[in-house]
């Protein structure tokens, strides 16, 4: 007698999340395919690769609070793609500057952030620079239909791992549910530049040499990071990623890069300690994340869950289902991915 083959998974979106839901499918032995629109896994845990430097302009580090992603990290440290960092992290306020302490474990991808997705994604099939744009199809029969009309499946079950103002239209022509509770999930645009200099940045008086970090209390700029004092980075030069504020990239979103990284330089200027000047950069730029971070939480029935589950087969993950951070993002694809495994078997 033949036993019926395991349903087969689409996951939309080699982020962070959908890697972990891919990941835990993948371990139980069930047949899995992710797609993403970018030319490689990554999300926003990816880089931008100058020939100059490597500039991380998405998630700069991430914290470890929560037990199974701390068995997760640990492998990712075995694996080499993950080290401490920042190790010297300051607070800025009005010129003034302080080391800021705390018991937190802080890591970043190494040699790159996009290390980490980059292990994730090994020995999966992932479909890049495919942007899926509907799904057709019901329960258990899933097709989906790229940008050029093609179609890809019949798939048993489909994940939607992206934020969720790019989940709600592939959801909302099949499950009146799901649509809702994208919306009530708003995801905050968020400004990230980047400069490059030819020289490294003058000694500030009572901070350390190598500073790799400093958190702003500014209205424009919110972080600065030295991207060549991260793990594996040395040969590069000056690299700064600047991160804006929230509130003041929603209000500059349409500005031009240049306006942008103007105006955040100028800020991190202004909280560099008295009579310190920033040396002319030797490049700029500046991406512009429309859905950068979640801010509200969808409530609902599922509020315990970090996921969406519908019995059509139609799934929803991703860092807004449960907080702000790469581990939150990791959590709520694992977790999905862990229920869809208990589904099958
Ligand atoms: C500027 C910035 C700084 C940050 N800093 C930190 C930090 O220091 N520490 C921290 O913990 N977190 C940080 N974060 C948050 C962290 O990066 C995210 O929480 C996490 O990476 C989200 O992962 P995800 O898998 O949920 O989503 P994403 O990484 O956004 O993955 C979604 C994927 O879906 C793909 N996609 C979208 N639409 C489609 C489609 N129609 N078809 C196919 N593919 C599609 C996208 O290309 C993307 O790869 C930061 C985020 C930003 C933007």
């Amino acid at each position: 007698m033949r036993s019926d083959p395991p349903p087969a998974t689409a996951i939309i979106g080699a982020g962070i999340a959908g890697l972990a839901c891919a990941r835990a499918l993948d371990a139980a032995g069930l047949p899995v395919t992710l797609f993403d629109k970018a030319r490689g896994a990554g999300g926003r845990m990816s880089s931008r690769r100058l020939p100059e430097a490597v500039l991380d302009l998405g998630a700069q580090f991430f914290s470890v609070r929560d037990p199974a992603f701390r068995r997760a990290v640990a492998a990712w440290r075995k694996a080499g793609c993950i080290a401490p960092w920042p190790t010297s992290l300051w607070s800025a306020q009005e010129g003034r500057w302080a080391r800021h302490e705390d018991d937190l474990e802080r890591l970043c991808g190494a040699p790159r952030v996009s290390a980490v997705t980059r292990h994730l994604a090994e020995g999966l099939t992932l479909q890049a620079a495919t942007r899926i744009e509907r799904l057709e199809g019901s329960a258990g029969a899933w097709q989906l239909v790229d940008e050029h009309g093609a179609h890809h499946g019949p798939f048993a079950r489909v994940v939607i791992s992206t934020p969720s103002p790019q989940a709600h239209p592939l959801v909302a022509p099949h499950d009146a549910t799901l649509a809702e509770a994208c919306e009530g999930v708003i995801q905050r645009p968020c400004w990230a530049a980047w400069a490059l200099f030819d020289a490294p940045l003058p000694a500030l008086p009572g901070v350390d040499a190598d500073w790799q970090a400093v958190r702003l209390a500014d209205a424009r700029l919110r972080f600065v990071t030295r991207n060549q004092l991260k793990p594996g980075r040395q040969a590069q030069g000056e690299s700064l990623s600047l991160l804006a504020n929230l509130e003041w990239s929603e209000a500059r979103l349409e500005d031009s890069p240049e306006t942008v990284v103007e105006a955040l330089l100028e800020a991190f200027q202004q909280a560099l300690p008295e009579g310190v000047r920033l040396p002319a950069p030797s490049a700029l730029g500046a991406h512009r994340w429309r859905y950068a971070q979640p801010d509200v939480f969808a409530t609902g029935e599922a509020v315990n869950r970090d996921y969406r589950l519908s019995a059509s087969g139609l799934a929803l993950c991703g860092d807004g289902w449960r907080g702000p951070r790469v581990e939150d993002a990791w959590l709520s694809g694992h977790h999905l991915g862990e229920a869809l495994v208990a589904d099958a078997t």
